[in-house]
């Protein structure tokens, strides 16, 4: 049986206001080949994971989507309305314990004032072996300074645009080398952030993340999971990390909205350690999490 699909177009105005959302088929042609989606990756995007019909994050996702809008001069996308649409998405995979929702802005149609909108929901995929065994991990240089995003802010550092070709490619160059996933590093030797997720660490009882002024985006479920350390007799705290910092480390994740916390088995070929007992209540936590 193939997985369940829905989606929805959210409908602009001239000014770029979102109007409302409309049903849509998932199996038929949406998108026109000229929308600036298709021919130049000029948009953004968020993922929303979706727990029992539950979206998770609902209004850190918006507010992230609201600001990579911003950095690239974008109408603002209208909260009210892509959450009512999520949620529509959300209800609809409520017989599915975890699920995601990917909701896109587009500049448009080439030479048309009109945004382009639209949000896909669908099942996820089985996570279980990379959320318990861990991840083989392989550092990337991401060739920029950790003073990009402020000396080059066209270069887009953080923003969660289309432009994913390059993430994409780290993820192909990680498999090359036989691990499961990137870290990017700053050309200045800082740990950034994974292609499609967020590196925490953890040093004795403090959870510790690398800060989004390095031009990396700020995770959503990093916050979240910062939020509950209490309850696991930890502190969380951002701070800059270099490879040695993570060599160091008595353990780390790569955390993001649909995978969770996937737990750090190897850095480069190197093993290190995996806190099986923190990656459980991570993974327990982010599961349940309704905000
Ligand atoms: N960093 C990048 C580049 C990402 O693409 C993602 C998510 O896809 C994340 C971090 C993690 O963000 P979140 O926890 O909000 O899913």
């Amino acid at each position: 049986m193939s997985a369940p699909e829905h989606l929805v177009l959210v409908e602009h105005d001239v000014e770029g206001h979102a109007t409302g959302w409309v049903a849509a088929d998932p199996d038929l042609p949406q998108v026109r080949v000229t929308d600036v989606a298709a021919t130049r990756g000029d948009g953004v995007f968020e993922t929303i994971s979706i727990g029992s019909g539950h979206p998770q994050a609902l209004a850190a996702h918006l507010e992230r989507f609201a600001r990579s809008a911003r950095m690239l001069d974008l109408p603002e996308p209208d909260p009210t309305v892509w959450a009512d649409a999520v949620r529509a998405l959300a209800e609809l995979l409520a017989d599915h314990e975890e699920a995601w929702v990917k909701t896109v802005l587009t500049r448009g149609v080439e030479g048309q004032p009109l945004p382009t909108g639209w949000a896909y929901g669908t099942v996820s995929g089985d996570f279980r072996r990379e959320r318990t065994d861990g991840i083989d991990v392989v550092l990337l240089d991401r060739g920029l300074r950790s003073d990009a995003a402020t000396t080059s802010p066209w270069l887009l550092a953080g923003a969660k645009t289309l432009s994913y070709a390059v993430n994409r490619a780290a993820a192909r160059e990680a498999a090359r080398r036989r691990a499961d996933d990137a870290l990017f590093v700053s050309s200045d030797g800082l740990l950034l952030e994974g292609p499609t997720s967020t590196l925490v660490v953890r040093r004795g009882t403090e959870l510790l993340t690398p800060p989004a002024a390095l031009g990396i985006l700020p995770g959503t479920t990093q916050v979240d999971l910062f939020a509950a350390a209490p309850d696991w007799g930890l502190q969380g705290r951002v701070t800059t990390l270099t490879p040695a910092d993570l060599a160091a480390a008595d353990a780390a994740w790569l955390v993001s909205s649909v995978r969770h916390a996937a737990p750090v088995r190897s850095v480069d070929g190197v093993e290190s350690a995996i806190d099986a007992e923190l990656s459980a209540a991570m993974n327990g936590f982010l599961r349940r999490r309704l905000r």
